[in-house]
């Protein structure tokens, strides 16, 4: 095997006040390209784009740091650190935002460090769709195209920015959303049906994430169905979605190939690291996992989704 790639992500560090049935947790650490960052950091070297203000705790910068996050591209500007605070049903079907404190996020413009513009792989996390673009066009400029490209966006953006969305959407390899956002997106109600719609705007691939239903792929290898790995004690499923995406991208920077065959695997590998990320609050899980245990559950989802095939 060829030695892991560069994996570059862009995207939200920040402090979240987490609520669910089993408790509280107030300013810890949160944020789309955290959760990313450090799930895929089990797998590849990481480099992180993003911005804090003076109040980031020391201790956040020493977790990215010990799972060799390289941070040259994580700004410290005056100011206070993007805030995000939300709480849970009981069952955790849904998910209430109490409160979005942008504060500097929202002077953010993503400005990668000379050396990075060479990153082969890179996740645009779940930002304004115009400075998604304005990271492609970096590297553009440098003359360095990615190999893989992929983005996740959210409702607000395909509401407000669709424009912007559109034309990001013909530059990437890759696009990861959820039920709701592929039907908002595509205004086409069926999953399938929406994934050719949107594959039809530029994306090669795309992931429908459904939550503790597990997640769908459609690609020019077909569709495939990666089910949530079935987990008894959930704690907080904040981050999900991201450490999801970050064990996606983090196996296909380790491998170095984006065939079919290997994004169905990295799409076991995306439901591994959020099966993880799910078992405490913030990102509490990744400081005692190791590689082992992510081999292991792998095998685990082997065996979940086993049969043979039969003669009728
Ligand atoms: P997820 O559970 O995958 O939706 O991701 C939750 C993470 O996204 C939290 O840690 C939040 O800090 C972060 N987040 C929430 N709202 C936003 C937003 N508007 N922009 C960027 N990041 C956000």
């Amino acid at each position: 095997m060829s030695s892991p790639s560069p994996l570059l992500v862009v995207g939200s560090v920040g402090l979240d006040t987490v609520e669910t049935r089993v408790g509280k947790r107030a300013d810890v650490l949160g944020g789309a390209a955290s959760y990313f960052s450090v799930a895929a950091s089990f797998l590849a070297p990481v480099r992180l784009t993003g911005i804090v203000g003076t109040d980031f705790p020391e201790a956040h910068t020493k977790l990215f740091e010990a799972h060799a996050v390289d941070l040259a591209g994580l700004e410290r500007v005056p100011g206070k650190t993007f805030r995000w605070s939300g709480v849970y049903a009981k069952d955790f079907s849904t998910r209430t935002t109490l409160d979005t404190q942008l504060n500097v996020f929202s002077d953010f413009r993503p400005k990668l460090p000379g050396a990075w513009t060479d990153s082969p792989y890179v996740f645009l996390a779940n930002i304004d769709p115009a400075l998604q673009f304005s990271v492609l066009e970096q590297t553009e400029k440098a003359g360095k195209k990615p190999k893989f490209v992929a983005c996740d966006t959210m409702n607000f953006w395909i509401e407000g920015k669709r424009p912007d969305l559109l034309k990001l959407l013909q530059r990437v390899d890759m696009l990861l959303l959820n039920d709701e956002e592929a039907r908002q997106l595509s205004g086409e109600a069926n999953l399938p049906a929406a994934a050719r719609a949107i594959r039809a705007l530029g994306p090669r691939a795309v992931v429908i994430k459904r939550g503790d239903a597990g997640a769908l792929l459609f690609h020019e290898g077909g569709v495939f169905a990666a089910p949530a790995f079935p987990i008894e004690n959930v704690v907080d499923p904040t981050g999900a979605g991201d450490s999801f995406g970050g064990g996606f991208m983090g196996w296909i920077a380790r491998q170095g190939d984006t065939s079919p065959a290997t994004i169905r695997t990295a799409m076991i590998m995306g439901s591994v690291l959020a099966s993880f990320s799910v078992e405490d609050f913030s990102l509490e899980r990744f400081k005692r996992l190791d590689l082992g245990q992510i081999r292991e559950r792998f095998a685990a989802f082997a065996d979940l989704v086993h049969f043979e095939k039969i003669k009728l």
